[in-house]
């Protein structure tokens, strides 16, 4: 078992159940999260007895991830690693003036089968483990040496698919002995799973949700996103009024824009009339093209008006700022070559 699994409430379990201390848990917890600890061997713990120590070998990992690549541009860093059974994830790291972001796996595949999405064109091999996501922060923290601030769970895969696994990530990296990433900080982005936004509601932690909406009626979401033949627009944006009832909490749309799919003035005017109701803000998102698919990005006088027109009928709107054009950013490229390789 990958020891970056536990929170430091089953941590606390399982020194009980060794009949150690209890305060274990939080001394283990600094050795593992400490900026200036971070140990790879836990015989570092020196204030763990030696026989603990020696239990804690037995029955734990303490690095199941191997940086592969890492392509550099200006402003974003994207790694591929490699995990323990051989399968191959991607985490993206960007600068912004607030911080930095890392954009993390939560699958290895993803089967939701979005049609421009290259993630997507091959299928989840199996969940990534909330220990497997913890390490992609702390292993680019270091290759990288400074601090991530914000986690967005945008990567290859489906949370909502994973959603245990998420949940104890989240508890994990929030811990003020864990990573100490502010709730706030942390942003799950998902296609639409309508029952789990309804448990999510009930997580008592305030991070923020990401829909991926991709379009305007039902008709075209479905030829993009098999996901949208189970749930219905109406029921989506339901489920997102209870949600926000709940937890008060502004909701974001991502909208990518394709050319001459989804970016038509008809279509902006749809889309403002889809989301009036709610309090969110629109993420317009020039597409990233991929060999594998002929997807189009629009171009950018589509895109401001498209923008324009949002922006004129009182949505809050932003066209996301790009990163790494140049070096496969599209999430999954790096991974799909490697593993079609
Ligand atoms: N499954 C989740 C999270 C992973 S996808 C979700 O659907 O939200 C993260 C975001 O990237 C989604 O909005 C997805 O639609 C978008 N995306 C996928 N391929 C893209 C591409 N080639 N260019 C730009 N955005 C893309």
């Amino acid at each position: 078992m990958n020891i970056y699994n536990l929170n430091i409430d089953e941590l606390t379990t399982y020194f009980l159940n060794n009949n150690d201390k209890k305060y274990y848990a939080s001394q283990l917890f600094s050795w593992l999260y400490d900026q200036d600890k971070r140990i790879k061997d836990f015989d570092m713990a020196t204030n763990i007895k030696k026989e603990t120590r020696e239990k804690l070998k037995q029955d734990f990992t303490i690095s199941t991830l191997e940086i592969i690549t890492v392509e550099e541009a200006e402003d974003v860093r994207k790694y591929l690693f490699k995990l323990a059974d051989n399968h191959y994830i991607e985490a993206v790291l960007m600068y912004h003036d607030y911080g930095n972001s890392l954009c993390i796996s939560s699958q290895v595949g993803c089967n939701m089968g979005c049609a421009f999405c290259e993630s997507g064109r091959l299928k989840k091999v199996r969940n990534l483990t909330s220990g497997e996501m913890v390490e992609q922060i702390l292993k680019i923290e270091e290759d990288a040496n400074l601090k991530i601030t914000h986690i967005v769970i945008m990567g290859i895969g489906e949370p909502f698919d994973n959603y245990d696994n998420i949940c104890n990530f989240i508890k994990i990296i929030n811990h003020p002995k864990g990573l100490n990433i502010g709730a706030r900080h942390i942003t799950i982005s998902t296609c639409g799973i309508v029952p789990k936004i309804l448990e999510l509601k009930n997580f008592p932690y305030q991070v923020n949700l990401a829909i991926s909406l991709h379009a305007p009626n039902d008709k075209l979401r479905q030829e993009l996103m098999p996901i949208a033949k189970v749930y219905s627009l109406k029921e989506l944006i339901d489920a997102l009024k209870i949600y926000y009832k709940k937890t008060n909490r502004r909701i974001t749309f991502e909208y990518i824009l394709l050319k001459d799919i989804n970016d038509k003035e008809e279509q902006a005017i749809e889309l403002v009339n889809l989301v009036k109701d709610l309090n969110c803000y629109i993420n317009l998102i020039p597409y990233n093209e991929t060999e594998a698919l002929q997807f189009k990005r629009s171009n950018t006088l589509t895109i401001a008006k498209f923008y324009d027109i949002l922006k004129k009928n009182n949505i809050t709107v932003t066209i996301r700022r790009e990163f790494g054009g140049t070096i496969s950013a599209a999430c999954g490229q790096l991974r799909s070559k490697k593993e079609e390789a």
